[in-house]
């Protein structure tokens, strides 16, 4: 007996095709599903609403047979693409471990000191949340303060066998010398300690030289250059602080550390701005021209109505752009070929690895800011700015705010982001547009939703279709 108990409904799912192929994204589980012809039709017939089992298999099974049409039912609600109708909606988990989280990432701002004068930039543009020309915090990291920060970092870090150790800055090489004692020694704690020290930076390649390549190579540091193009889009806003532009600059800086730097692939980061959304030229120059292993983009981080904010036409210009290039991508990986976007390629291993976040990066969970005078953050971008301060690698991490950060930042807390199919994998987006865009961490990014899920949409495609054509291609997400 079939009841309004009993009546089958569809859950929560966003459909796509790919490949010739049926797909489903299901949320929250992040899975994805590809469709027979038999469960593409029961989930078609639950369109208009909920419907008993009977009915279903009375309107389906003359033409799959009602054997099939249980089973198919019975798969969809394993995964849960189909429920009870009266089941209420699946939650993404709250419970918070109470003896914290292991720390992965751990970001030292090295300084806050630039040689640039980028006019967007976050630190010291108009936007910034870190008065770095008042704060009592030193301009430069201390050798001290860096020990103690890979102390931390050990400590923090737990069972997990592999650290990871990240130079920021300001320009991060303006602070060389610190670097270099600062991994010397987080890798000889490392060797005593078991562990693994993977080590990265980010930097404007303005200052990259032999002897610091040398030490790049030696001590395989993966390496990102913040670059925006080629001359003329890189000299827009990529200046020195008497208004030149550093394209010219950093080219030949750059062509030595691709010529040189072997050990690990070198990765370029593009700001994109309402002047300088050419992405597909951006790319193509940065990887064929000069030779870079990717290139990643993000939008500039901005307070509304700034001159170089991208507004609502320029979020379709970079769908567009990003659409043609995730199309490249996806012919290279049917030939299991190395492409080099990096933003569609980071968000396919989430969809493979089925993330479902219930915040929207790591940042004061495994991942950590730490300022130049010690003080610990939920991320580099929060590193030196007191309100949003965690603790301090001299007198620990600071658990109750931690945790009351995270309780807070909640993706449940998120209304709009409750009825989104997007929110595995976007969570309401990063805390430090959210603070320089709304004035509070805690709020969703809703200026940019519809570009979020037509982007999420574009990478369900890419992999379905790749699913489809060469699966191999994504064993390399394992
Ligand atoms: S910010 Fe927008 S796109 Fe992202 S999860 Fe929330 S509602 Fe969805
Ligand atoms: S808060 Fe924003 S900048 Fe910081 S780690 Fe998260 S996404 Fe990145």
């Amino acid at each position: 007996m079939s009841g309004p108990g009993t009546l089958l409904a569809q859950r929560e799912f966003h459909p796509f095709e790919a490949g010739g192929e049926t797909f489903v994204y299901l949320v929250p589980s992040a899975g994805v599903f590809r469709l027979d012809d038999v469960s593409r039709n029961v989930l078609e017939a639950l369109d208009p609403g909920p419907a008993a089992e009977e009915d279903l298999v009375a309107s389906l099974g003359g033409r799959f047979g009602p054997d099939r049409v249980r089973r198919s039912l019975r798969e969809l609600r394993e995964v849960r693409a189909v429920g009870l109708a009266s089941a209420p909606p699946d939650e993404a988990p709250r419970v918070l471990p109470q003896a914290g989280f292991p720390l992965t990432t751990m970001v030292l701002n090295v300084t806050n000191k630039c040689n640039l004068a980028c006019t967007y930039c976050y630190e010291y543009g108009e936007d910034k949340i870190v008065d770095t020309e008042c704060s009592p915090a030193p301009n430069y990291m201390s050798e001290e303060t860096a020990r103690q920060s890979v102390d931390f970092m050990f400590e923090q870090s737990g069972p997990l066998p592999v650290a990871h150790l990240t130079f920021f800055g300001g320009e991060t090489l303006l602070n060389f010398r610190v670097l270099k004692k600062t991994l010397a020694y987080a890798r000889r704690k490392g060797e005593e300690a078991g562990k693994h020290v993977e080590c990265s930076l980010t930097t404007n390649a303005t200052l990259l030289r032999e002897e610091v390549i040398d030490w790049l190579v030696e001590n395989q540091v993966g390496v990102t250059v913040s670059i925006d193009g080629p001359k003329e889009t890189q000299d827009k806003f990529r200046v020195f602080k008497n208004g030149m532009g550093s394209y010219e600059h950093v080219l030949p800086r750059i062509k030595m550390l691709l010529e040189r730097h072997r050990s690990r692939p070198v990765g370029a980061r593009v700001t994109l701005t309402r002047h300088t959304l050419d992405a597909t030229r951006i790319f193509r120059h940065l990887r064929d021209e000069l030779g870079f292993w990717e290139v990643g983009f993000a939008p500039v981080t901005t307070a509304n109505g700034r001159d170089y904010a991208i507004q609502d036409d320029g979020f379709e210009r970079m769908l567009a752009q990003f659409e043609e290039l995730a199309d490249d991508f996806l012919h290279c990986a049917v030939e299991g070929r190395h492409h080099g976007f990096s933003n569609v390629k980071d968000t396919l291993e989430e969809i493979h690895k089925g993330v479902s976040k219930a915040f929207p990066c790591g940042a004061g969970l495994g991942l950590m800011g730490v300022a130049t005078d010690g003080e610990v953050a939920l991320c580099h971008r929060f590193a030196g700015s007191g309100d949003h301060g965690i603790g301090s690698v001299h007198e620990g991490l600071d658990r109750k705010r931690q945790f009351e950060f995270l309780e807070r930042h909640h993706v449940a807390n998120k209304t709009d982001c409750n009825q989104c199919w997007a929110r595995p994998l976007c969570a309401g987006g990063c805390y430090h547009e959210a603070h320089v865009r709304y004035g509070d961490t805690g709020r969703a990014n809703l200026h940019y939703c519809d570009w979020i899920r037509s982007w999420t949409d574009t990478c369900l495609k890419v992999y379905g279709e790749i699913s489809v054509r060469n699966p191999s291609y994504l064993q390399r997400f394992d």
